[in-house]
């Protein structure tokens, strides 16, 4: 048997997984990432849980691979953090794969988190029948991720597909990238939770509770008014953003994956009809919204996918 080892660092975890060629987990293992520990302690952690996997493997020839799916900006050539917000502090600079492959005698693989959920895509879930997708990760923030003819589109460094960072109101509120109105300040998890507390204190909201993604998501479900008022704004917002998308690449699907995309077949339903109305009938019509296939396990499988997808296929990662 063949195996890779797939990480998948975020904000609050971390994963890790044994996955075999058709991209099963055959092992698993997580912890609390402890970001405010800072980068060295983090890295620790990443090497003893590889160390973990490495041993649940009886014959370690049967690695064929680590890959690392990491938070932020990264340079997929150096196996670098370019750049890491809030979510990991101090994690920028950090040289992820010359720590790893200093200690293991095995290909390593680094790149963004849903670059790497677009891998397990294209591997294992939509892309098996479609090599022209679009990969939005509504959590915390938007991720994005664009296939093009089975391959990211990478930019000068690999920081392309930004795709929370377009901005759908010129007017609207400053965002971190110094754009105003970006779609991750309305259709994120904390974007969701800016609109109800927004709601709240001009004193036009129907519930009393701070408000948060996951209760307002909820509420809307019971259709409280000032919740669905909140979600009409976040389904109107990600709709325009997504319209643009397939105005841009063109894609056989959006597949739309995350917490927030989690929460039923309603959300998705009032997307399509909101993108629908907003995209050319001749692009719409050859393109599906859908929703990803890999729930939370989708960055560890990914991680770990790109093990196959760099390493027995003609799509060097250097290449692209
Ligand atoms: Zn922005």
């Amino acid at each position: 048997m063949s195996y890779a080892i797939g990480v998948d660092i975020g904000g609050t975890k971390v994963q890790f997984a044994v996955i075999d060629r058709e991209g099963n987990i055959t092992n698993r293992h997580r912890v609390p990432t402890e970001a405010n520990k800072g980068p060295e302690q983090l890295m620790n952690k990443v090497l003893l849980g590889i160390d973990m996997m490495m041993e649940s493997i009886d014959q370690e020839e049967e690695i064929q691979g680590i890959g690392i799916g990491s938070a932020g900006q990264i340079d997929y050539r150096e196996g670098t953090v370019r750049y890491a917000g809030d979510t990991l502090p101090d994690w920028t600079g950090t040289a992820i794969k010359e720590m790893i492959a200093r200690r293991y005698n095995t290909s390593v693989y680094v790149d963004n988190d849903v670059n790497v959920i677009a891998i397990a895509e294209k591997m294992y879930g939509v892309g098996k029948d479609c090599d022209h997708f679009v990969c939005l990760a509504l959590g915390t923030g938007i991720g994005g991720a664009v296939m093009e003819a089975g391959r990211l589109i990478r930019g000068v460094f690999g920081g392309a597909a930004e795709l929370g960072h377009v901005s759908i109101d010129i007017n609207g509120p400053r965002c971190s990238c110094g754009n105003n109105g970006c779609v991750e300040l309305y259709a994120s998890g904390s974007g969701i939770a800016r609109l109800g507390l927004e709601m709240q204190r001009n004193g036009s909201a129907s519930y009393a509770w701070r408000p948060n993604a996951r209760d307002i998501i909820q509420a809307w479900h019971q259709h409280d008014p000032s919740a669905t008022q909140v979600m009409r704004i976040v389904i109107r917002a990600l709709g325009s953003a997504i319209a643009g998308y397939i105005h841009t690449f063109n894609p056989e699907a959006v597949v739309v994956g995350g917490g927030v995309a989690q929460s039923g077949p309603r959300f998705l339903q009032a997307l399509d009809q909101e993108v629908n109305a907003r995209t050319s009938s001749y692009m719409r019509g050859c393109c599906r919204l859908i929703p990803a296939n890999f729930g939370s396990d989708a960055g560890v499988i990914g991680a770990a996918a790109q093990v196959w997808h760099y390493g027995e296929s003609s799509c060097s990662q250097y290449m692209i």
